[in-house]
Order: structure tokens, then C-alpha cells, then sequence
């Protein structure tokens, strides 16, 4: 017998309008926000903001970043409201609102990280964990600077590529080396961070910068573990204290996410990076990014849906972390 009475039906309804303005409509219809989540500029009435950085200002080929935003919240409207694995309805944990793009300079790499600095300061400062799109990886740097200060991060990085790189062209800040900065300027505290999915080209010049007590976990190491006991590695590494997750989207295989700005061959599927995720519930996570989809290189828009499913992953476990901390 089908439990589908008028009265549950509507009531179900009733709910999902509550997770915002655009959640019960059609994904086609009306604005996109990032999972149909209302938008405001009340930081008082937010504790999960969900941000897009439009910037492709520190990629150093096949550029197109700056539209990943954009892209991902288009994609994000046909994911709605809850995690189809793990049942977790963000919006039940938290108030998660759409809070936006600040209005990023177009030139000048070292303004656009000085303004994302400062609106990340302004998200702290109001007791708002953001959860980020971007963009290309430069901009987790800035993030880390205001969300680091006075409290060295624990840092999950799903990359294929180190990101410790050195200066190119005589600028240190680039989408290569956020977690080179991070470490530098103390805001990531290496000996509590891992990076995994690696299968960088440039490893030789990169092991040269590589921190000291950073966990680094190959592809090939991540394959042979699976993805439960990856997850138990990174429980391991990262303890209790808080925790930042920066996805770059390229860790998953060009072909099954073409859309970006450096495609490393023989990289890791959806599912097995979107299972290392939803087996870290229980972290204190502070702030998350996805990064580096890059639409002009995305002739389907897969990589942004699959972007879009990490980014409500991410969701989901800063939600279940913010419950946890106001319980
Ligand atoms: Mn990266
Ligand atoms: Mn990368």
C-alpha cells in the first residue's frame, strides 16, 4: 500500500520550499543559486554561505575558470536538496544561503587575492563557514589567509597536482602553489594536512618546496587503498581539530571531467573521490572549495555537475560539522 496520502505529498512540498526560493521549482526556471538556496547579503542570518569566485586570474594556460561559478550553480539545480547517499539534508543542520560573488577586480592577481582576503574576513567574522566555487586554485590561498589566522588549519587536498610550486614569473602567489603559501604563512598546519590523487607532472621541481610532514598520497595510493581506507588515512592525519577541504576538480580523469585548466591523464573516478568525502563526516570542517572547472573546456557540463556534487558533499559535511558545534 503506497503511503503517498494528499496530505504527506504536501506537506513534503511545503518543506523543500523552505530550503529556499528556487528548491522546489524546476531546474530549469528561475535564478540559478547554488542548489536553488535563497540569496542574501545578511551575514546575520547565515551560517553555511555558499560563494563564487569568478577568477581565472592566476591559471597559466587554457583559461576559462572564471566561468566555473556560473556554470556550477546551473549545474547544482539538478542535484536539490539532499545527499542521495548518505540521506543528509543540509538545510535541516544549518541556514544555507547563497551569499553571492564579490565583485572581483579583472586584472592584477595580487588585488584579486587582496579582496578575497578581506570578504573572507568579513564571512569569519560573522560566524559563516563558506563553502566556495571557483575559480581557479589561487583563490584558496587568500581563503586559508582569513580563515587560518591565529588557528593553523588542517588541510584535505584532492589535486592532481602538488600545488607547492615556486614562482612563475616572478609571482608567488598562482593557481600552482596555495598550499606551498599556506604552509609558508602558517594558516595550514602541515603535519595535520594531506594532499591525495597526486600525479603531477611537475613532481620533481615541486618535491623540491614539498613541506615538511605534509602527507602526500599518489593516485596509484589511492587506488590500491580504496576509498574507505583512504578516508581512514586522512581521520588519521587531520585529527579533531578544524579542517579545511580543497577539491580541485581535476583529481578525477580528464575524461570523465574534461573542464579544466591543467587535465592530468589517469586520474580517479566521481565516485570513488565522492566516497573518500562522505567518508569524512564527523571532521570539523570550517570552509571548503571546488575548484578549477573551467566550462569553456566542458562541452557537456559534466565536470560542473560533478563539481556541483562535490561542492553539495562538501555542503553536507559542513553542515553535520556546524550541528555538531552548536549542539
Ligand atoms: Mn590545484
Ligand atoms: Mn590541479
Amino acid at each position: 500500500m503506497s503511503s503517498a496520502t494528499p496530505e504527506r505529498i504536501s506537506d513534503l512540498q511545503a518543506r523543500i520550499a523552505g530550503y529556499g526560493q528556487a528548491a522546489a521549482r524546476m531546474h530549469h526556471s528561475g535564478i540559478a543559486t547554488f542548489f536553488g538556496a535563497d540569496l542574501t547579503d545578511d551575514l546575520a542570518t547565515v551560517d553555511i554561505g555558499l560563494v563564487g569566485l569568478p577568477t581565472d586570474a592566476g591559471l597559466h594556460q587554457r583559461p576559462g575558470a572564471r566561468y566555473g561559478p556560473r556554470a556550477i550553480r546551473d549545474a547544482s539545480r539538478m542535484l536539490r536538496y539532499q545527499n542521495v547517499s548518505t540521506g543528509v539534508i543540509p538545510f535541516d543542520l544549518a541556514r544555507v544561503a547563497d551569499v553571492g560573488d564579490p565583485d572581483l577586480e579583472l586584472f592584477g592577481l595580487e588585488a584579486i587575492v587582496a579582496q578575497i582576503e578581506e570578504r573572507y574576513r568579513e564571512l569569519r567574522a560573522a560566524g559563516v563557514v563558506p563553502i566556495t566555487a571557483g575559480g581557479d586554485h589561487s583563490i584558496t590561498f587568500p581563503i586559508l589567509r582569513a580563515l587560518g589566522e591565529g588557528r593553523p588549519l588542517a588541510l584535505v587536498h584532492l589535486d592532481a597536482h602538488h600545488d607547492t610550486a615556486p614562482p612563475m614569473r616572478g609571482s608567488a602567489v598562482h593557481h600552482g602553489a596555495p598550499v606551498l603559501n599556506a604552509v609558508r604563512e602558517g594558516v595550514v598546519d602541515a603535519s595535520r594536512s594531506i594532499q591525495l590523487g597526486m600525479r603531477d607532472p611537475w613532481a620533481e621541481v615541486e618535491s623540491l618546496f614539498h613541506p615538511e610532514g605534509l602527507t602526500s598520497l599518489s593516485t596509484d595510493e589511492v587506488a590500491a587503498l580504496g576509498p574507505a581506507a583512504v578516508a581512514e588515512r586522512i581521520r588519521e592525519v587531520v585529527g579533531s581539530g578544524p579542517v579545511y577541504v580543497s577539491f580541485d576538480v581535476d583529481v578525477i580523469d580528464p575524461t570523465m571531467a574534461p573542464g579544466t585548466g591543467t587535465p592530468v591523464p589517469g586520474g580517479l573516478a566521481p565516485l570513488d573521490v565522492l566516497t573518500i568525502l562522505r567518508g569524512l563526516r564527523g571532521l570539523d570542517v570550517v570552509g571548503a572549495d571546488v575548484v578549477e572547472t573551467s566550462p569553456p573546456w566542458d562541452p557537456a557540463g559534466m565536470t560542473a555537475l560533478t563539481a556541483a556534487q562535490a561542492m553539495f558533499d562538501l555542503l553536507c559535511l559542513a553542515a553535520e560539522a556546524h550541528a555538531a558545534r552548536s549542539a
